[in-house]
């Protein structure tokens, strides 16, 4: 590789964490959440990683899914937003695709396409997140037109799902639990289903908090962030929930020089040493995806020793303080995030979310696969 920017993806700590997942919910089935470019660590090396170690994925594309299936994936790929127009449930169906049902107008489609009805469907339930589902009064009446349809012949399968907005804040999921209990309180047809309720954020909500508070995650979990080794729980580090970060962007410095006391450093001048300070360039910008709002004071590793940024990230580079790395010269290793730096930590210095700084991770920067350090 020319230019020394890599994000390394460590297959071995993907393992680790999806058999976390395993370990959190014995009971569940796991669909590993690969949407966004499996969350920029490359969809297709992680989707052919986890395959034998998984009971299914999840994503958002038709193009995505096709790719899987191309792998030779053959187990379950659920549609995160189901189909957006008519003649897509051709493929669905072709594909064997797991679409979720969150609107009227999907069923609509269905209805008037009854040649090709997906054998299975997620009916997606909005217990008080507001964004995409079904109201609670409309729910019976969404799943008894799904269950007049017919899949070559056979009735169709109806998985209920719902999303917690806020799932490691118990009473707020609770809220929420208490919406779908009550749901199948008065419909009983939908005490039989199988259901799917969690993400990262419930699925470990569920176990931290005990088990008489314990966040309802149903039958199948949609986990993506600490598959890849974020922390989805706020105050609790990756490490402290044993999660393995999985995407290490490493880097180099390019250049060291000194910068004068009282002369500003990059676009804007926005850092003005008060003294002379050594400082180094790193090759990476916003182009590879480092946030360009992060400010001066964002955690970085160089050589080993945690420093800081200072002044603007550029395009392609970002200057850092090298007043406590008194060996690192030209070629010495930085870390942006990854091993000895938590992504979740440089989001937060950032203003930013983990899930953010992973999926941002540019086209240019080449990602090299690892199995363990
Ligand atoms: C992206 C997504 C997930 C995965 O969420 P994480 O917080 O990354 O575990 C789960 N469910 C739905 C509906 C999603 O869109």
């Amino acid at each position: 590789m020319f230019r020394p920017l890599v994000a390394h993806i460590d297959l071995e700590a993907l393992h680790h964490n999806q058999r976390r997942v395993r370990a959190l919910a014995p009971w569940a089935k796991r669909l590993a959440v690969v949407k966004a470019n499996a969350y920029g660590h490359g969809m297709i090396d992680c989707a052919r990683a986890l395959d034998s170690d998984t009971e299914g994925f999840a994503l958002l594309s038709l193009e995505e899914a096709r790719s899987l299936r191309g792998l030779g994936v053959t187990k379950p790929i659920l549609l995160l937003e189901g189909v957006f127009k008519y003649e897509d449930y051709q493929a669905v169906c072709a594909l064997h695709l797991t679409p979720v049902i969150h609107h009227a107008e999907q069923i609509r489609m269905l209805e008037l396409n009854p040649l090709d009805v997906p054998e299975k469907v997620f009916l997606k339930v909005d217990s008080g997140m507001h964004r995409l589902g079904f109201a609670p009064h409309q729910v019976i009446d969404a799943f008894k037109r799904l269950k007049a349809l017919k899949a070559m012949g056979r009735s169709i399968d109806v998985v209920l799902m719902t999303h917690y907005a806020c799932a490691d804040e118990r009473d707020l999921a609770a809220q929420q639990m208490g919406v779908m209990a009550e749901l199948k309180a008065s419909h009983p047809e939908l005490n039989a289903l199988e259901t799917s309720y969690a993400n990262s954020a419930a699925v470990m909500a569920g176990a931290s908090f005990g088990k008489e508070h314990a966040v309802d995650i149903g039958d199948w979990v949609r986990t993506g962030l600490m598959l890849y080794g974020g922390s989805p729980i706020a105050g609790q580090t990756a490490a402290e929930l044993n999660l393995k970060p999985v995407m290490q962007l490493q880097s180099q410095l390019i250049a060291v020089r000194k910068a004068p006391a009282g002369e500003g450093i990059g676009y804007g001048m926005r850092f003005i040493p008060d003294r002379d300070m050594r400082i180094g360039v790193v090759a990476c910008g916003y182009a590879d995806g480092y946030p360009r709002h992060a400010p001066t004071g964002t955690p970085v590793v160089v050589n080993g020793t945690r420093t800081r940024l200072l002044g603007r990230v550029s395009m392609d580079m970002l200057c850092v303080d090298l007043s406590d790395c008194p060996e690192a010269g030209v070629g010495a290793p930085v870390e942006l995030f990854g091993r000895h730096l938590p992504i979740d930590e440089v989001a937060l210095a950032a203003g930013t979310i983990p899930y953010e700084l992973m999926t941002a991770v540019t086209q240019r920067v080449p990602r090299s696969l690892v199995f363990g350090s």
